[in-house]
């Protein structure tokens, strides 16, 4: 056995790895910005924000899509346009980022915890199911890192309890359940193109929607009441009393950055899933490890970030995640790391008094994010073969040595 590189002896990567630059960059965008700086027409309804919710719309198979500031914002729209409000429950995954939560409580309506399947690491159906109440208004399966919620699943549970489901793609730009994008599943999909998400401009995000309704509702609630494509200054008709709307618009540069890189979603995808699913195969053949479990009716796996599972208990006495963390990043596997480290209600930015939220189950959520839980950054899918190879070695050595039969 070769002696580990944290031991002494020489890592796997001698060089460190050629990471690209995350987000990418194009030529052809960096022009189109200086065209629109040049233009004097920044904001409101522009010819580019227009042009990416058609583009996207068209890319995910939605017949609507509205452009907002970030993917925290779009959580909380959707769930304004579905009339979710205070005296409501909405049921979130214990292991996600804060917003998934935090947009709930914006509305005033109560999170309502539950538990992820060990494998998938996204939200437990049957643990949803369990956890319905007469107050229950709506569900946020979140498609996580590199898996899926069970949409299945999911959406006979909600059909059958009446409940709306916004599933929040923060990580799934790209990714198909059973030959359909993610986000058109649910009644509204939400996603983040905030600057590390898988199209990205700094900050930005978008709602897709098949209803017609609702997509009217979307647009006014983000553009302070006005009315899609409507030009400033000019009248339209109203929003509807009641109807409470914000302003979270997007800037034209912005759109014209995602506009570039969409062209390039869809290869990137394919690129990203190939190098993951040899990973898979390789990590999965070792003791004492495995990657978190692909969606189960995944026909594209989006990857927004490679993670694996490590059973400790299979592992040498005393070892700890971040043992093999440490042992990883020596041989050359930089930014490898717990995560977020914890379920959500004890990341450390998560500020909603106890009484504002209510768990109902987490043993999985609990251990797995806490103890064994491994996660890589997503340029680590976008290596040549040789280097992709090299990680997959890195695993393999590393393993081996923690490896406790
Ligand atoms: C990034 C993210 C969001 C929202 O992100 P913004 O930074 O507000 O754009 C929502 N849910 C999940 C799971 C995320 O990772």
């Amino acid at each position: 056995m070769s002696q580990l590189a944290i031991e002494g002896g020489n890592p796997v990567f001698t060089q460190p790895a050629p990471l690209p630059a995350w987000p990418p960059i194009y030529q052809q965008t960096g022009e189109k910005l200086l065209q629109i700086y040049n233009s004097h027409r920044w904001s409101f309804y522009g010819s580019e924000e227009l042009a990416f919710n058609e583009e996207f719309a068209a890319y995910t198979g939605a017949a609507y899509c509205s452009m907002m500031a970030n993917g925290t914002v779009t959580l909380e729209l959707a769930l304004l346009a579905l009339g979710v409000g205070p005296g409501d429950e909405v049921i979130v995954p214990a292991h996600t980022w804060l917003a998934t939560g935090e947009a709930v409580v914006y509305t005033g309506a109560t999170p309502v915890i539950v538990d992820i399947e060990p494998d998938t690491l996204c939200m437990d159906p049957e643990k949803f199911e369990q956890a319905i109440t007469p107050k229950t208004k709506a569900v946020i399966p979140v498609h996580l890192f590199g898996s899926m919620a069970d949409l299945d699943r999911i959406l006979a549970i909600a059909a059958k309890h009446n409940i709306k489901v916004i599933e929040d793609c923060a990580h799934s730009h790209g990714g198909e359940w059973r030959n359909r994008h993610t986000g058109t599943w649910g009644d509204i999909g939400s996603f983040s193109f905030q600057e590390s998400k898988l199209i990205a401009s700094g900050e930005g995000g978008a709602c897709i929607t098949n209803d017609e309704i609702l997509a009217e509702k979307l647009g006014r609630l983000s553009h302070i009441g006005y009315q899609i494509g409507s030009k400033q200054g000019q009248k339209g008709t109203p929003p509807p009393m009641g109807l409470i709307c914000r302003n979270y618009r997007v800037t034209e540069f912005q759109a014209a950055i995602l506009s570039g890189q969409l062209a390039h979603l869809k290869e990137d995808t394919i690129m990203r899933e190939r190098n993951a699913e040899y990973l898979r195969k390789r990590i999965d053949a070792l003791p004492g490890i495995k990657v978190q479990a692909r969606g189960k009716h995944a026909t594209r796996q989006s990857y927004y970030i490679f993670s694996v599972i490590v059973d400790i208990d299979r592992l040498k006495q005393g070892t700890t995640r971040s043992d093999i963390a440490l042992a990883l990043q020596a041989e050359g596997i930089s930014r490898i790391g717990g995560g977020w480290g914890r379920p959500m209600y004890h990341q450390n930015l998560w500020s909603v008094p106890e009484d504002m939220y209510r768990i109902e189950s987490n043993a999985n959520a609990e251990e797995i994010v806490c103890n064994r839980l491994l996660v890589c950054q997503l340029q680590w899918l976008m290596l040549p073969e040789k280097e992709t190879a090299m990680v997959a070695d890195a695993f393999e050595k590393v393993m081996t040595h923690y490896y406790c039969d």
